[in-house]
Formats: C-alpha cells, structure tokens, sequence
C-alpha cells in the first residue's frame, strides 16, 4: 500500500498542461475528480510544443519536441481512464523503418522494428552472425523491459526497500547492474549496430559505456515496441489528449501563470496565477482540495517554497541545439535519419563533461513531412536537425552569438555526407538559452540526468514530506524524461490521489 495525499481531493488543480499533466488529469477524471488545468501557454503540450513559420499563404506547422511517439500503449492507458480509445481522436501512422542509421564510412542500416525485417536488414548489410546476435538482443531487450516495466518504472516508491523485490533479482540476473556498451557488445559486433542499439542512453544523460545496462530499456522503447508519428504533427497528441480531458469534464485555464501556493491548517486550499501575458495586473484565486505541480521540478520546489535536500546535487542532462527549416521540396529524405560522425565516445566526453560541442557531430534529422505533406506549404518541406549540446550548467556559451554559425556549420557537415537539405525559405532555431528562458533548468529539456542516483526509488519523488495535498508529476520526478515515462508519472501522480 504506497502513500497517498490526505483527504478531501475532490477537486483537484494540475498546474501544467505538458503531457504528464493531461494524463494525470484523464486518470484523475476517470477515478470520478473534479480537475481543473491550469496551463501558462495558449496551448496544450509543454515540451511536446508547437510553433507555426509563415510561408506565402500557409505556414510551417513545427513539433518543437519529440518527433515521434513510441509505447502508444501507454496514451491509450490515459484515454481508457475517460471511456476513449487512441482512434477516436489520433490517426496514428507506424514508421517503416523507424530510423535511418547513416554513417561517416558512407554505408548505412534501416532500424526497424519488425524482428523478421531487421534481421534481415543486418544479415544483407553486415553479417548473418549479428542477425543472430540481434535475435538475442531482442529477447533480451524485451525480457528487460518486461521486468522493469511493473517494478521500477510503473511504480509509486516510498522508500528505496520498495525495489527489493524478486524483480530486483531478475534485473540483476538479466545484467542490468552491468555496463550498457560492453553488454551490447555481447550480442552485437559491428560498431555500426552497437551504436544503433546503445545511442539512447544519451537521452539517459550518461554516456553507454558508463550507462547501466538496465537503461537499454529506452532502446527497447526505441528499436522494439514501434515506432509510429500522428497525422497533424506530435502535437495532435496533448491536443487530443486535452480535448478528451475536456470531453470528461475537465475545466482547462491556458494563458495563465500559476505564482504560489495558498496554505491553511497544514495543506494548501488554493493557487494564486496571473494572465500570463499581463503578469503586473490582478491576479486570481483558485480553490482546490489538492494540487499536481507538473512544471520543471526546480519550479515545482520554488513554488511550494522550498527544496528537499539531496545528498548530492542533482545533475542535468545535456541538452539539445535544434533547427527547424522550411525547405523546397526534393531532400529525398526520410521521416528519420541518424547522421553518426566517425567519433563515439569522445562525443559523449565533449558535450556531458567537458562542455564543449561535438568536434564530429552525431545528428538526427528529422523529415516529418515525409509522413505528413500537409505540415508544410504546397512544395515545401519541413525538416529539423537536433544536435545535442552541452547545458547551460556544464558550459554557459554565449548562442546569441554561436547559434546562427553552428547551424551553418551543422548544414556543411550534413552536406558533406551527403545530406542536402536546400536553402531555407523559413526558419527557426532553439538554443540552451531558449530552454533556459522557458524556466528549465540548466538550460535542458532533457531535465535531470538518469545517473543511478537519480532513477527509480533515488529519483526525486512525486510526494514531498510535510505537503499533505502536493504531488508531483512529469520528467523531474519517477519515472523519468521521455514521452512514455512522463505519461506513467501522470498514472502515478493520480494515483497518489486517488489510492
Ligand atoms: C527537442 C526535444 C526532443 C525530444 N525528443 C524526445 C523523444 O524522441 N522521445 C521522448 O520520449 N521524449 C522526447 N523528448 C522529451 C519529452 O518531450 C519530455 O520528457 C516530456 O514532454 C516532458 O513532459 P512534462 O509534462 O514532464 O513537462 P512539460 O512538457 O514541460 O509540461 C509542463 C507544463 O507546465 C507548464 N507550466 C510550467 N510552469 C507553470 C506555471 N507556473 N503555471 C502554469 N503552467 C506552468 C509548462 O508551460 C508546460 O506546459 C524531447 C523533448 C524535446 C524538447
């Protein structure tokens, strides 16, 4: 029986309409609560965002987050809590193959996650020996994320003993306490393959030859489960999760700033917020029984008013360099490409500790108009190119002055492998910076790093002591960053409500 909020909750305020706000609301709604969200942008979605690039008599409709959506299982847990189901409001569209892997020798491998398609894929581009191998991988990968699906991952921890349990075992059995590299390197022989299948743990924060073996569990999301893109752009998906929210009942404040916390007899009755675009003038007054912060975590502490100590300080992921770019039609590329440079491990080194770019860029270029035509004006094409890049803690660097220089520089080395991707007609460049002016911390979308010390039972938890009707949800908090893990934080936010 894990902890939950004191009563009453009957009307409970989600401060966040990111997506683990929307899904704690849906479960909330589902388990019979009065849910009001209270959003600071016009829109739904936080980092899963939108921005619109005008363009003659259209315009470029940009996801400024994910690209893709992987573990729709987890969006369809969200909409069954209403009565719903992922077709009543997305039309969902698998990617076949899921990447395109190029690399600096000029070859290059379709990631697809179809087992009797990739298989064949390496058994024709590399060997019959690591076909099997990638058999072997693939159960592994899948045993590894069945074991920490129900233990680690979609799970409420009151204390790290939570975790001793059979599973623990099993994960220790499987080798998830050993290093990711080399465990991939067990199954897997080419360099090629080994990046293709341990890259992810980038988005772990931590380089794979340190990464605990159990964080393949993001390739498996990756490389595995599927790999799908909904027409209309990522940002269909808080849309529609939003919309079905507002179906079921929810009431939904977007354009306005949640500024502190009312406090009564031990626990807080109610929020104080401004219009976000009128932040000097009156503000207003909101009722609640209890309260979901699902902002960045430093300002969900900031506006309960103050920080749990840590043993050690919390470190931030490495952050991300995008430019988006409404081209000409013709690049030929697919929905997804991974542009590997020749250097791997000194990259992780250059950009997680020693702050600097990466001298021999790795980068994904993504071509969501390959699925979906209408996100760009008629003879237009939409792609972006994200380059990961150190956070503003690790290196602050002056991107007023770097940012319109490292994207000519990112385009020659794209070019010089091959990859044209026609001279812009709109455009549209995120930095550090950017992140940082939204309020993330440390200049990161990517929030805190999964260093062991910050995952599961160790990861800043959804309850903080001494708020009897405060719960957290989102990437800062268990389980962690991604689209699928922040729609688990919001079950499991809810679920601190509602038993
Ligand atoms: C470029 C990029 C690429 C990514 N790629 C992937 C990927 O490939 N796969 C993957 O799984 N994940 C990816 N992610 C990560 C994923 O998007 C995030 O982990 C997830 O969307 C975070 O959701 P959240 O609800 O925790 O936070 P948020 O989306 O930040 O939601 C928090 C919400 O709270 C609002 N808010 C904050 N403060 C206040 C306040 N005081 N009052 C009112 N509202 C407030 C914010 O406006 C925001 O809408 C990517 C992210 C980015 C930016």
């Amino acid at each position: 029986m894990t902890r939950t909020v004191r009563s009453p909750t009957d009307h409970v305020v989600v401060v966040g309409a990111g997506l683990a706000g929307l899904a704690t609301a849906l479960h909330l709604l589902g388990a019979g609560r009065r849910v009001t969200v209270v959003e600071r942008d016009p829109t739904p979605g936080g980092r899963a965002g939108r921005l619109d690039l005008a363009h003659g008599e259209g315009s470029f409709r940009l996801d400024t987050g994910p690209t893709v959506i992987t573990m729709p299982e987890l969006i369809e847990e969200a909409l069954a809590a209403v009565g719903e189901k992922i077709g009543d409001r997305l039309e969902m569209v698998d990617l076949h193959p899921a990447y395109h892997a190029r690399f600096a020798d000029g070859s290059a491998i379709d990631v697809h996650t179809d087992p009797g398609a990739m298989e064949q894929e390496i058994r024709e581009k590399v060997s019959a020996a690591d076909a099997e191998g990638y058999r072997r991988l693939r159960a592994w990968l899948t045993e590894l994320y069945r074991v920490q699906m129900a233990t680690f991952i979609d799970a409420n921890f009151d204390s790290p003993l939570d975790v001793l349990s059979p599973d623990l075992a099993r994960l220790g059995a499987l080798g998830g306490f050993g290093r990711l590299g080399p465990r991939i390197g067990k199954y897997l022989h080419d360099e090629r393959l080994r990046r293709i299948f341990s890259f992810q743990a980038l988005y772990a924060g931590v380089p794979p030859a340190r990464a605990l073996a159990a964080y393949a569990v993001i390739a498996y999301m990756d490389t595995i489960a599927g790999v799908s893109f909904p027409m209309g752009g990522v940002r269909a998906l808080p849309q529609a999760l939003a919309d079905a929210a507002a179906d079921a009942g929810a009431e939904f404040r977007y354009g306005t700033t949640v500024t502190g916390l009312e406090r009564a007899g031990g626990r807080v009755r109610g929020l104080r917020t401004v219009a976000t675009d009128d932040p000097t003038a009156d503000g207003d007054r909101l009722d609640a029984d209890a309260v979901v912060l699902s902002c960045d975590l430093p300002a969900a502490y900031a506006l309960i008013g103050r920080t749990p100590r840590r043993a050690v300080p919390t470190r931030w992921s490495p952050s991300a360099y995008v430019w988006h770019a409404g081209v000409p039609a013709g690049t030929g590329l697919g929905h997804h490409t991974i542009s590997f440079g020749d250097a791997w491990a000194s990259t992780f080194d250059e950009i997680i500790t020693e702050g600097r770019l990466m001298s021999d860029p790795s980068l994904l270029v993504t071509h969501p108009t390959a699925t979906d035509p209408s996100l760009a004006p008629a003879g237009h094409e939409l792609v972006s190119v994200l380059a990961p890049s150190p956070n503003t803690e690790v290196a602050p660097m002056d991107w007023a002055r770097i940012g319109p220089r490292y994207r000519d520089e990112l385009r020659a080395v794209l070019a010089g492998r091959g990859i044209e991707l026609g001279e812009p007609v709109a455009e549209h460049v995120i930095t550090p910076d950017d992140w940082s002016a939204l309020g993330l911390a440390a200049g990161t979308p990517f929030s805190a790093a999964h260093t062991f010390s910050q995952t599961g039972p160790f990861r800043a938890g959804n309850l903080v002591r001494g708020e009897g009707n405060v719960v957290l949800a989102g990437c800062g908090t268990t389980p962690g960053v991604g689209v699928p893990t922040v729609l688990v934080s919001g079950k499991l936010a809810a679920a601190r409500i509602t038993g």
